[in-house]
Formats: C-alpha cells, sequence, structure tokens
C-alpha cells in the first residue's frame, strides 16, 4: 500500500477524533461498517483493538480488519504507532512477517488496517491449549519467527514485543510475526519521542532487562524475547526467577545452551542476531529429527508384516536418496523449516478439533478391495488392484481434510473421496495428471486436467477445503484448483460412490502408497 496509509490517515482529523468523547466506546462496541467489507466476526482483540475476520468484495478474499481502540491521553503517541505499524508492515514482504494491505478510516474518524488474514490461531493460544509443544515444532515455530525478525532487522526496525500473541500459526503450517505498532526504527527513533523511555513498552514477561529499564535497546532486545518465547514453549512457563533447566523438559544441551544465550542480561553475551539463531536451532533440528527417522523406521519395521516392511523400506531407501540429493546437513534442515505446509504435530491439532483418521481404524473391515496396513498412524497400500479404504466419517457441511503421502511403487492415481453437497467428489493426483474433483461420470469432461509428476518417494502435503459452494484443494501449499459447486449437476455418482456410502475415503490405483497425518476438522 506504500505510503497511502498515511496520505489518509489525516492527522488534523485524527487529533480531532483523539479529543471527542466517542473515543471510549470505539472498536468495542457494534461491528465496523466498511463498504466493500462483510464482518464475519471477531478474531481477536489486543491492547490496541479488535481484530475482525472480514470477507473484501474487491480482492475476493479474506482479510483481518485491525480496527483500533482510542488511549485519551496517550492518543498522539498512539497514532504515531499506529503508522508506524502501516509504514513498517508495508514495506516488508516476507514470508514470515504479516502482510497489510491497505489502511484508512472509517467514517467517525476511526482508523484500520487490512491485513493478511491467518486461518489458525496465535502461538498463545497453542501454548494455553498445549501446555507444552514438542521440541520440533517449538523449533520450527521459532526458526520461522527468527527468519522474519531477520528480514525486519535488516530494515533497521526491532520490533520490540514479540510475544506469543504476537505470532500467527495458519493451519497449513505458516508462521507470521505481527504486531508492529511498538516497533522502533534504529536509524531514525532518538528513543524518547515513540518509545516514552522510562515507560515499559511491550510486554513484561518477554522484555529484555534493557528494555524494561528503559535503556538504548537494538535488535539484541528482540532475540532475548525469543528466547523466552523458546523456553516457554518447552517448559510451559516463562523463566521468571530461578527457572527450571531446560534439559528437565526433554531438550538436547545444545538447545538449553542456546536458549540460556538468549536470555542473558548482558546483550553482548546473546547471540548477534536473529539469522544465527535460526541457523543454530536448524542444526539442532536436524539432529533431533535423525533421531526420530530412527525411531521411526525401526518401530514401523518391526510392526510390519511380510510385504509392507518392503515399502517402508522402499520409502526410507527413496527419503535416504532425496536426503543425499541435498548437498548439506545444514540446507537438508533449512529447506524441512522453510516449507510452509509442514503440518503441525498430530496431538496439537486434536485439540483444536481435528480428528486423526487413523484413530481405531479396523483396515480389515474397511478395505474395499486389495490389502491395507495401519502401521501405528500410518497407512499403507498393497500395490496390486485398485483399492480403497473407508474412513469411517461422514462429513456434511463445510470441513476440511489434510494429509501427507509418498508413493512407495507404482504410477496409478491416488485419490481422496471427498462427501459435499452435490454428493461424492473425487480429488484425485496422478503421475501425469491431476484431477479436482473428478466429478464422477456425466461431468468428468469438466475437470481441468493438470500436470502434477507425482515421484516416488517424495512427501506430498494435501489440503482439501470442502464448504457447501466449493472445493480448494492444495498440494505443499500451492492451490491446484478451486472448485465452485454451485453450477454443478447435483447428487453425482463418482466411480467409487456405491462402494463407499458417503464416506470420506482413499483410493489408490496400482501403487503402493503410504498416508500419514491423517486428519480432519469440521467447520
Ligand atoms: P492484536 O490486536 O494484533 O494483538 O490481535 C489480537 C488477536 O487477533 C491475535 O492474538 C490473534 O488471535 C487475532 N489476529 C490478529 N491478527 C490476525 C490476522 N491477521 N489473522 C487472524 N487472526 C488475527
Amino acid at each position: 500500500m506504500g505510503d497511502s496509509l498515511l496520505d489518509k490517515l489525516d492527522a488534523q482529523k485524527m487529533l480531532a477524533w483523539a479529543l471527542t468523547e466517542k473515543l471510549d466506546g470505539v472498536g468495542t462496541s457494534a461491528d465496523p461498517d466498511l463498504p466493500g467489507f462483510d464482518i464475519l466476526g471477531v478474531l481477536g482483540r489486543g491492547g490496541m483493538g479488535t481484530v475482525y475476520k472480514a470477507m473484501h468484495h474487491g480482492l475476493d478474499r479474506m482479510v483481518a480488519l485491525k480496527v483500533f481502540t482510542a488511549r485519551g491521553g496517550e492518543q498522539d503517541l498512539f497514532i504515531e504507532r499506529l503508522k508506524r505499524e502501516g509504514r513498517l508492515m508495508a514495506q516488508l514482504e516476507h514470508p514470515n512477517v504479516l502482510g497489510i494491505y491497505d489502511g484508512d478510516v472509517l467514517s467517525d474518524g476511526t482508523p484500520y488496517l487490512v491485513l493478511e488474514y491467518v486461518n489458525g490461531e496465535d502461538l498463545q493460544e497453542r501454548i494455553y491449549e498445549c501446555k507444552r509443544l514438542k521440541l520440533k515444532e517449538s523449533i520450527r515455530i521459532v526458526v520461522k519467527v527468527c527468519n522474519g525478525l531477520s528480514a525486519v532487522h535488516s530494515l533497521g526496525v526491532i520490533h520490540r514485543d514479540i510475544k506469543p500473541a504476537n505470532v500467527l500459526l495458519g493451519k497449513n503450517g505458516s508462521v507470521k510475526v505481527t504486531d508492529f505498532g511498538v516497533s522502533k526504527e534504529t536509524t531514525t527513533d532518538n528513543n524518547t519521542a515513540l518509545t516514552m523511555t522510562g515507560t515499559a513498552i511491550g510486554t513484561v514477561d518477554y522484555m529484555s532487562p534493557e528494555q524494561s529499564n528503559g535503556g538504548v535497546v537494538d535488535e539484541r532486545a528482540d532475540i532475548y524475547s525469543v528466547g523466552v518465547l523458546l523456553y516457554e514453549m518447552i517448559a510451559g512457563v516463562t523463566p521468571r526467577g530461578a527457572f527450571e533447566p531446560l534439559g528437565k523438559f526433554g531438550a538436547p544441551k545444545e538447545l538449553e545452551k542456546l536458549v540460556m544465550r538468549c536470555l542473558q542480561r548482558d546483550p553482548d553475551k546473546r547471540p548477534a542476531s536473529a539469522a544465527s539463531v535460526a541457523q543454530q536451532l536448524k542444526k539442532i533440528y536436524k539432529q533431533l529429527r535423525g533421531r526420530k527417522v530412527r525411531n521411526a523406521s525401526s518401530g514401523i519395521y518391526s510392526g510390519l508384516a511380510g510385504v509392507a516392511c518392503l515399502g517402508v523400506l522402499a520409502m526410507f531407501i527413496a527419503r535416504g536418496m532425496r536426503e543425499l540429493e541435498t548437498s548439506s546437513a545444514d540446507e537438508l534442515a533449512a529447506s524441512e523449516l522453510t516449507a510452509t505446509s509442514e503440518l503441525p504435530v498430530v496431538t496439537d491439532r486434536k485439540v483444536r478439533g481435528w480428528v486423526d483418521l487413523c484413530d481405531g481404524l479396523d483396515v480389515v473391515t474397511a478395505t474395499r478391495n486389495g490389502q491395507w496396513w495401519n502401521a501405528d498412524g500410518t497407512l499403507i497400500s498393497n500395490d496390486k488392484p485398485a483399492t480403497l479404504i473407508q474412513l469411517n466419517q461422514r462429513p456434511t457441511g463445510a470441513y476440511t481434510i489434510e494429509y501427507a503421502f509418498t508413493r512407495v511403487s507404482g504410477d496409478g492415481d491416488v485419490v481422496m473421496i471427498v462427501p459435499s453437497s452435490i454428493g461424492l467428489l473425487t480429488v484425485s493426483l496422478g503421475t501425469n495428471s491431476m484431477q479436482i474433483p473428478e466429478l464422477g461420470k456425466h461431468t468428468r469432461g469438466l475437470a481441468e486436467q493438470k500436470i502434477h509428476n507425482l515421484q516416488l518417494g517424495v512427501v506430498y502435503h494435501v489440503v482439501i477445503d470442502v464448504t457447501d459452494s466449493e472445493i480448494v484443494a492444495r498440494v505443499d501449499d500451492q492451490t491446484l484448483e478451486a472448485w465452485s459447486l454451485d453450477a454443478q449437476e447435483k447428487n453425482i455418482q463418482g466411480k467409487w460412490s456405491r462402494a463407499e456410502a458417503g464416506k470420506l475415503a482413499l483410493g489408490v490405483d496400482g501403487s503402493q502408497v503410504l498416508f500419514s497425518q491423517l486428519l480432519m476438522q469440521l467447520k
């Protein structure tokens, strides 16, 4: 949006607004009336106002509207900070920094920002629900926070309020740093005008000692906050007083040391940059990942009978080859940690109402044709005939399906059968083509063919959003197809329909495929 926020936030108007009695109620009573937007609900309330979920008709996309609450005598500072937030966020285009589309004032003078909408939750909610996050998940999130901070710091800006509520977590695994309302530009600020020396700006638990003392802060203040964040994610509490070492919570020595360095009172003793924290975390992640793969491979190997072992082995061989193709351990970890499609851990999801579709799945009764195995939450198909497995769920209305899969052998289609408002549809991925959805016999011709080229041994992450009016399918976070169901024939009978009796199902044609993290969430 460039300078448009600054153009639109007319200083006189803002000042007048700041001095009127209307202020007290601004942003807290009725939903804002904004032409061009449908307000769909409140996403959250923060120190600066209310954030609404809204549909922007012009952009035809969901956005977050941040409508600011006025703050009595501090109004001029508040306005400055608001302008700053808009200006800074608009400058940054980074996958780990929340995007900003526009900013303006409501008819009563209330300022607002139009922000990228994150379909998910914030880290504070995640910590509250899970109490303690898994090590790998904690590292994955904090690496992305550091990536975002690194971009912010490279503009000469210090965030100064890194805390869980300011880290947004998308359901697709994205991580976005937000809320630059109290940030500081190192190049232009004299540390008094907007930062109110002597006043604690930021959030006490996460604030570096120099910041709470009103001293000079630089990017290492954000690194201190990152240390608190990481400690809290792993230990479930912020590090206060004589806090317990992270090793008590299963953290390896290197991780404990790194967090302790971030938490040093003396900024000189902390890591010098967010980039270096990210780098060290990636190394630790890689070590943890190595441990997990070794454990998982031996666990699955011993739990499977005969032919399935070959498939699992083939997958690990294929995975191993992929790792060898990656030139260094660091690069491997880096590529994993920057992929926005990485699925959060299943147990975290369950808390949010996600259903693990493998839970209690009896493959013997659920299988149609062929043979499947359920190896501790990984579903494995055989590779002979076209075979199908019912997932024992008949979702209606809006819902989301997520899963990861790897093809071990063969080249036939890999399909998810989804109940929809017009009948059963097939979301199909293949070696040379992909159809989303394949609308049964009568309408099959409508399905646009796309080259997808599923490769052996590569893990793909799929997200399918089903609503009454459309199906949107994504692979590795790329939208492959958004299908409107409104104009389609009703009561579609896909080729699997009769066998399916309205249930969610997976189908595989002449391939051995491993499916994991099969999750469903009703909306
Ligand atoms: P804030 O005022 O920025 O602290 O936001 C308050 C709460 O609203 C956050 O903690 C989030 O839960 C939610 N929220 C803020 N921005 C967004 C966004 N862009 N997309 C989705 N939820 C958001």
